[in-house]
């Protein structure tokens, strides 16, 4: 049985899902009923399990993707009066978690093909304040990250990569959060996202210091580690050496984690199917471009977008196909163009003009695993007549 609303008629069918069958029940009940219902042993579990998937030697799991780039920028050393570099085109909380540290964003713009931040850009805006560069794999597209290990490796800068997008994908045979070619690698299960723990997220490291001290930053700061610590009055000694947060995963959270995680391959074909089927049924279409995927990667698949090449037509496109039960969304208004960043920094539109070109194109129909070949075949006759219809 599926909890995906099978049983309901198409009447709104969402961009994205989550996928939660008997077995994750089982497993959340189990744990519900064990002795932990915070952190406890399904939480070394469910990192082992990342490690083994990613090839990463450690993982640190964390109560939402937003919790793990915000530890993720404390470890990278981002502090007041530094620059991270990133994409406008991403989910706001990739630029948050560098104000969060008191740190300055700097956007480069994208590339045209995969949306995914333009290295060219990123060399022009390193400076002497910049500490660490966070690429995001768009829409589970790897972004260049050979080229940006380079730029890195040249001015000492850390890489963290946002793979919000891209649990599942692949960048020249290395699985995304191998950090073969970065500092940390950062995930979300949000409930949209490839696989989830309701809220929820994870780190992935290859340096045992960046461990060590993101294990320390989701628990207040504190350690027990006896050679870590000065001295000690007794048996019940720890010691609160930097300031933390309390960004635990519950035990039940990571139970649902392994139980999804073992389902994660199947995931990401069943979403490259149906990207596939979309590429098919739109290939001969004069109205969109269709996503691309590099011959060296193995894209996750998180969105489908629709590229307009009549822009001005999309809101009347969005409407109609949310009038056709298809539950569109837009990703993302470019984040220097939202109000904060605007008033913060005085972004202004024309700064960053691929990514805001782009903005103008987009729509994100529905991909997920979840959806039944009725809903696949809905998506794409609504979609295909709404672009033929003359729509604006
Ligand atoms: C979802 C997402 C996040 C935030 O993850 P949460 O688990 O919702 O906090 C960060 N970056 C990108 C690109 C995302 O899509």
């Amino acid at each position: 049985m599926k909890y995906n609303g099978e049983s309901k008629p198409v009447t709104h069918i969402p961009y994205g899902h989550q996928c939660i069958d008997d077995a994750d029940i089982a497993a959340l009940v189990d744990a519900a009923r064990s002795d932990w219902l915070t952190r406890g042993p399904k939480s070394e579990e469910f990192e082992s399990a990342l490690c083994e998937y990613t090839g990463a030697k450690y993982a640190v799991v964390v109560s939402s993707g937003t919790a793990a780039l915000h530890i993720a920028c404390l470890c990278a050393g981002v502090g007041a009066g530094d620059e991270v570099i990133t994409t406008p085109m991403t989910f706001v909380a990739s630029a948050n978690s560098i104000m969060y540290c008191g740190a300055r964003p700097v956007f480069a713009d994208v590339l045209e093909d995969t949306v995914n931040i333009d290295p060219d850009e990123i060399k022009k805006r390193v400076s002497k304040s910049t500490k660490a560069i966070i690429p995001v794999h768009y829409a589970g597209h790897p972004a260049e990250l050979d080229a940006i290990k380079g730029i890195a490796d040249r001015s000492g800068l850390i890489v963290i990569e946002d793979a919000a997008h891209a649990l599942g994908a692949t960048y020249k045979g290395s699985a995304i959060g191998s950090c073969k070619y970065s500092d940390m690698t950062v995930f979300s299960f949000h409930p949209v996202k490839h696989i989830t723990t309701g809220e929820g997220g994870a780190i992935t490291t290859n340096r045992e210091d960046l461990y060590k001290k993101l294990v320390m930053l989701r628990n207040h700061g504190i350690t027990k580690d006896q050679d870590a610590m000065g001295s000690c009055d007794g048996p019940w000694c720890y010691e609160q050496q930097l300031l933390g947060f309390n960004y635990h995963l519950t035990d039940f959270q990571c139970a649902l984690g392994i139980s999804q995680l073992k389902k994660l391959d199947q995931f990401v074909k069943r979403r490259r199917e149906i990207a596939a089927a979309y590429d098919e049924a739109f290939a001969s279409s004069d109205e969109i471009v269709l996503p691309v995927e590099k011959a060296w990667v193995g894209a996750s698949r998180h969105l489908y977008f629709l590229r307009l090449r009549a822009p001005s037509c999309r809101c009347d496109l969005f409407n109609r196909m949310r009038s056709s039960g298809v539950g569109v969304q837009v990703h993302y208004i470019p984040v220097h163009l939202q109000p904060y960043y605007r008033k913060r920094f005085g972004h202004v539109a024309g700064d960053y003009p691929i990514a805001e070109k782009y903005y103008t194109e987009t729509m994100t129909i529905p991909l997920h695993p979840s959806m039944t070949q009725h809903e696949i075949e809905h998506v794409i006759q609504t979609t295909k007549r709404h672009l033929r219809s003359p729509y604006c």
